[in-house]
């Protein structure tokens, strides 16, 4: 089973029209029906942030989704974030995620972008079509209605580029990333507007269930430190 966490920065009163109970539940729903994925959810504001020490640890891979709170989220909460994805965990960074305080501590960039909420069609091309994100999906997502996100998106060279999004206004954006930062595999997946159905479309949801089985930790580690002096494995003359 993949132990799944969904994150969401809720705050008890972003229950938008099309996630009436809040994105954390919708998603983390949809991802419980998918075989061999267990998912729970945790919201910012309660003790602990939803992202304690005895969560992380229990966590194969967490499903971050934010928008507006980023700052409010502390240090501390962003540090545990960054240790337990260098320890292995994955973790899947959704939309306006890319603002958030672990993505940009593990990018080391702005992670800035441009943006448009026009309503505008995108199209999404899966550009590696062998990749394991890709798999099940066509070459071509079409989302009817999504918030323009494009470049340049402030992010290091993505270790692994999948997808491209065309926007009607005429923007682009890597949309689709995946990196590998320690142990643990990092995903940025840019579709997710609150305002627009976005995850109640098939291929999407699709899409996040493959990031979280690709981002499924291989194996962990119990802490980051190494000692770096070693013996020699054999007698240096
Ligand atoms: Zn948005």
């Amino acid at each position: 089973m993949i132990r799944v966490t969904v994150w969401n920065e809720y705050n008890g009163t972003q229950n938008f029209p099309h996630y009436p109970r809040g994105i954390h539940e919708y998603i983390k729903d949809f991802l419980n029906a998918c075989e061999g994925i267990e998912a729970t959810s945790q919201i910012q504001f309660c003790e602990g942030e939803g992202l304690t020490e005895e969560i992380l640890s229990h966590t194969d891979v967490l499903v971050y989704w934010a928008h507006g709170f980023h700052e409010l989220l502390s240090e501390g909460a962003a540090e545990r974030v960054v240790r337990h994805v260098q320890q292995g965990m994955g973790v899947v960074f959704l939309h306006s995620a890319h603002m958030s305080k672990p993505f940009r501590r593990l990018m080391g960039t702005t992670c800035t972008l441009k943006w448009r909420e026009a309503a505008e069609r995108e199209r999404l091309w899966l550009i590696d079509r062998n990749h394991p994100l890709a798999q099940g999906l066509p070459e071509c997502i079409v989302i009817p209605h999504e918030e323009m996100y494009g470049e340049r998106f402030d992010i290091p060279v993505p270790d692994e580029l999948v997808g491209i999004g065309w926007f009607q206004g005429g923007e682009v954006m890597r949309s689709v990333c995946c990196y590998r930062r320690g142990l643990g595999r990092v995903i940025y997946l840019q579709p997710g507007h609150e305002t627009y159905p976005v995850y109640t479309q098939p291929e999407i949801q699709k899409l996040i269930e493959n990031a979280v089985r690709y981002a499924a930790p291989v194996s962990r580690a119990e802490k980051v430190e190494c000692d770096w002096v070693q013996k020699p494995q054999e007698e240096i003359k």
